[in-house]
């Protein structure tokens, strides 16, 4: 521990941040079944979930779009990473994860459905790849399945959520933690 690493990304790279990812579905829906895919390569807005966050790295991948009664399915799988303090040893972690995308829209859906509402012709995919990512986001991650902390003998060990060990409460850094919950904000 104690190696505080730099989040110097270069800036030289073109980035890809946008506010949205717009795809024209017009075409597909004069015929129910049709379908075609989607690469998705895009940079998200840095997302914070308790101890994670996303990075500047793309979140790349490829959807299916298909047209079904009334609107069109989105289906797929995007990879992008995450970087996280570890919840024993406060290092840094930066892991790659994938992420299923599995969603709706539909023309005139009910607002109090998992539906997305869309115009018939164009859906956004940003929402639907940013809640992806969002959500995937591991609460409180650890470097490594062994990690010890940093005093090991009063903090033992967790693996996999579940305590080796335990011969004293968690660290007690951590115990505010457990009042959090998740919010969309
Ligand atoms: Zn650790």
């Amino acid at each position: 521990m104690g190696s505080n690493k730099q989040a110097a990304d270069s800036l030289a790279d073109q980035p890809k941040l946008v506010t949205k990812l717009p795809v024209y579905v017009g075409d597909l829906r004069q015929r129910l079944g049709e379908q075609r895919t989607e690469p998705v390569d895009v940079v998200l807005p840095t997302a914070v979930v308790v101890q994670s966050r996303t990075t500047s790295d793309p979140v790349v991948g490829e959807v299916l779009i298909e047209s079904i009664e009334r609107g069109v399915s989105v289906t797929g799988v995007v990879t992008f990473v995450w970087e996280a303090d570890c919840r024993r040893c406060l290092e840094i972690v930066q892991r790659t994860q994938e992420v299923e995308i599995d969603e709706i829209f539909q023309v005139d859906a009910p607002g109090d459905s998992e539906l997305i509402d869309f115009d018939g012709q164009q859906i956004d995919l940003l929402p639907v790849v940013r809640d992806a990512v969002v959500l995937s986001l591991p609460l409180a991650p650890l470097c490594g399945p062994g990690c010890e902390g940093p005093d090991p003998s009063r903090y033992p060990a967790e693996i996999e959520g579940q305590r080796v060990l335990v011969e004293k409460g968690p660290d007690p850094r951590w115990a505010a933690l457990d009042g959090l919950q998740l919010g969309d904000d």
